[in-house]
């Protein structure tokens, strides 16, 4: 973590060299809209200093970033009805991140929605699954 990345577009976001559109902000994080909706009302929480990814930011921020996103999650659902949320977070570019400061994407979700994953659920070999667990664990 470092107060301020000097090439890094959220960084210019919060110091409010970039124009966005703010809807919260906090002593540690500032919210926005997103430019390229998911859905009505998708907007981004950052934390105000430079984390590149989920793995670098630490503890503290994260937990303030998290917070933030419930907020607005919570505000989200009260003025737009939404009916659910999802909080996405992508970590590095093999998970589709490509702005290298850390962000939750709020996701308002509508019953009937376009919204879809690039995934499709199919049962996975439970061996392969219980390896996998024990590497974890
Ligand atoms: P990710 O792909 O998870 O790293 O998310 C980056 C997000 O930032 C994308 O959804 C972009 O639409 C969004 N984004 C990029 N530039 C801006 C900007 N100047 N203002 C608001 N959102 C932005
Ligand atoms: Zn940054």
């Amino acid at each position: 973590m470092s107060d301020r990345d000097p090439d890094c577009l959220f960084c210019k976001i919060v110091a409010g060299e970039i124009p966005s559109t703010r809807v919260d902000e906090d002593e540690r994080t500032v919210a926005f809209m997103d430019i390229n909706p998911a859905t009505r009302g998708h907007a981004l929480v950052i934390p105000r200093a430079h984390s590149a990814n989920l793995l670098e930011i630490d503890a503290e921020e994260l937990a303030a970033t998290v917070a933030a996103a419930q907020r607005l999650a919570r505000t989200a659902v009260e003025r737009f009805g939404a009916d659910g949320v999802n909080l996405i977070n992508s970590c590095g570019s093999a998970a589709w991140q490509t702005v290298f400061h850390f962000h939750i994407h709020v996701i308002p979700r509508y019953e009937g929605d376009p919204m879809r994953l690039p995934w499709t659920p199919s049962p996975g070999d439970p061996d392969e699954i219980a390896a996998a667990a024990a590497q974890l664990r």
